[in-house]
């Protein structure tokens, strides 16, 4: 008899919360994990000292009545991990003006129309078109169609129009047309789409990703984002599950068309259910093998955008931010310019995250943690020559090695415009390109949130997949990605599993 009911590959939120769940219907689950901790993109990394969250800058979804929050509550951990609101919803820096607003549609369209007066009229009606979409969506999310039943399905999608109209609308329209129509102003389009952080968003995106702003939902976890996977990480194994740590899933094994285990670190294992909570492109195209899956699925997954990957600097100062005045509410910075010398630079504004203002144990005494961000281009990395797939040295490739250290160093040129004297103040930098971000997580291209948030990319896979057995848990079942889609898909992963 196999050892476990069920093997999950992945430690990030996603494979957790299934685990969870999983362990809690009396499973036994084994999680395998490539890298020495968990979180995934959710992690926090120490040097020297300091301590860096490795990606993501706040969750949504974890104050009362939030996705995140139910979830953990039905783990009892809702108590263990102490969430605080940002200060302040992120501040939009120009290199002529600071945009500082309070959560809500009225702090945001004030603090917009004091920077253009003349177009505050049209920003009272934009704003409240946006939270008119984020509200739908909401609703949207609540009622999981999904999970509906054939006839109930039908008479959904018959309505949709009608109780949707906005997303119906705005799904498949970019952010960018959208403020076009209510905006002349250059400088403001520019501003209201770097907000929206991604090339080509889609409207109904750029609504969600501005809940942070209309409804305060950006949560930090006291102890750094890892605060999240640790306790889902130790709740799991005092259930009873096992997380195998530097443990990499090499291949899904299959017998007479059914799963009969997976090999890990050249170890078979013998079981038949697999959750994969990684990279949907590799689960199936390297672990399972493209043979087992319908043609149309295959060239879905090999056609479809993933979304934008990240550079990061991660900087420590020996100073103090807030003594500097600032109290840890991000920063978005956007350049007059940006250096055409650097094709790779997809944003058209530099993230600035001050977490050491949000929790002092990331810093010692009088010293700070900054981190820079900004969207890579989707098609230089494509085209891009290196290749950080297994088994490829592309770290010491010595034009890749160049091509990081020119792109980090222009990024704090850029933060330096934000915040002068930024460069004599740094004690530790450490720099991560997208193939950075694809060793650690096994993201292709080091993709952000799964699959692509442009207007014409609208994808995303269910938890049951083509191959009897296999399902999948993780931001490529979402859209958008990121931490409480991750958590949604954990759960309905194990839902799957047990009802499956
Ligand atoms: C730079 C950046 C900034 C972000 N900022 C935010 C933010 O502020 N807020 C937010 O909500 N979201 C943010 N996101 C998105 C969010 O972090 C992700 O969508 C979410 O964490 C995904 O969780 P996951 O469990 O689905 O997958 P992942 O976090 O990708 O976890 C996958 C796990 O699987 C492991 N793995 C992969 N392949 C294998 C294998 N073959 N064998 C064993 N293990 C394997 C990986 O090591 C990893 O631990 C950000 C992402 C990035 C990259």
């Amino acid at each position: 008899m196999a050892e476990y009911d069920v093997v999950i590959i992945g430690a990030g939120i996603a494979g957790l919360v299934t685990g969870n769940y999983l362990v809690d219907s009396g499973k036994r689950v084994l999680i395998v994990e490539q890298i020495k901790y968990p979180g995934g993109c959710a992690c926090t990394f120490g040097k020297q000292g300091y301590k860096f969250d490795g990606a993501v800058h706040w969750i949504s979804q974890a104050g009362e009545g939030g996705i995140v929050k139910s979830i953990l509550k039905d783990f009892g951990l809702d108590g263990e991990i102490r969430f605080d609101r940002l200060p302040a919803p992120p501040q939009v820096w120009l290199h002529d003006k600071k945009i500082k607003s309070s959560f809500g549609r009225e702090g945001v369209v004030k603090a917009l129309s004091d920077a253009f007066p003349y177009e505050s009229g049209n920003l009272d009606v934009f704003w409240k078109e946006t939270e008119a979409t984020l509200k739908q969506l909401w609703r949207l999310v609540k009622l999981q169609p999904s999970k509906m039943a054939p006839a109930g399905k039908f008479l959904f999608n018959l309505s949709f129009p009608l109780k949707f109209g906005k997303i119906a609308k705005y799904h498949k329209k970019k952010a960018s047309e959208v403020i076009a129509q209510y905006f002349r102003d250059e400088s403001l389009r520019h501003v209201l789409e770097a907000m929206g952080i991604f090339q080509d968003i889609s409207f109904v995106h750029y609504a969600w990703f501005n809940s942070v702003a209309l409804e305060g939902d950006a949560y930090y976890p006291a102890g750094g984002i890892r605060a999240v996977p640790d306790a889902l990480a130790n709740r799991f194994i005092s259930k009873g599950g096992e997380i195998r740590y530097r443990c990499k899933a090499e291949k899904i094994i299959f017998k007479d068309k059914k799963i009969a285990g997976i090999i890990a670190n050249g170890e078979e294992i013998s079981v038949g259910t697999v959750v994969s909570a990684s990279d949907a492109t590799k689960t199936f195209l390297t672990l399972a093998g493209e043979e087992k899956l319908p043609l149309e699925f295959v060239s879905g997954l090999k056609e479809w955008k993933v979304s934008e990957p990240f550079f990061y600097v991660y900087l420590g100062l020996n100073c103090s931010l807030r003594e500097k005045g600032f109290d840890g509410s991000p920063i978005w910075y956007i350049p007059e310019f940006i250096d055409k010398k650097f094709p790779m630079l997809g944003g058209k504004a530099l993230g600035i995250g001050m977490p050491s203002l949000l929790d002092g144990s990331l810093a010692p005494e009088g010293k700070s943690v900054l981190i820079l961000g900004m969207a890579a281009s989707c098609a230089f990395m494509n085209s891009c020559p290196v290749r950080a797939e297994a088994g490829t040295n592309y770290r010491e490739n010595e034009h890749y090695k160049a091509v990081k250290e020119r792109v980090g160093e222009y990024m704090i040129d850029i933060a330096e415009e934000a915040i002068p004297g930024l460069r004599e103040n740094i004690d530790l930098k450490i720099f991560a390109t997208p193939h950075t971000f694809e060793r650690y997580t096994g993201n292709l291209h080091g993709a952000s949130s799964g699959w692509s948030m442009a207007a014409d990319q609208q994808h995303k896979l269910s938890v049951k997949t083509p191959v009897p057995g296999l399902y999948l848990a993780g931001h490529w079942t979402m859209n958008p990605g990121g931490v409480p889609a991750a958590f949604v898909s954990g759960k309905l992963a194990a839902e799957e599993v047990l009802t499956g």
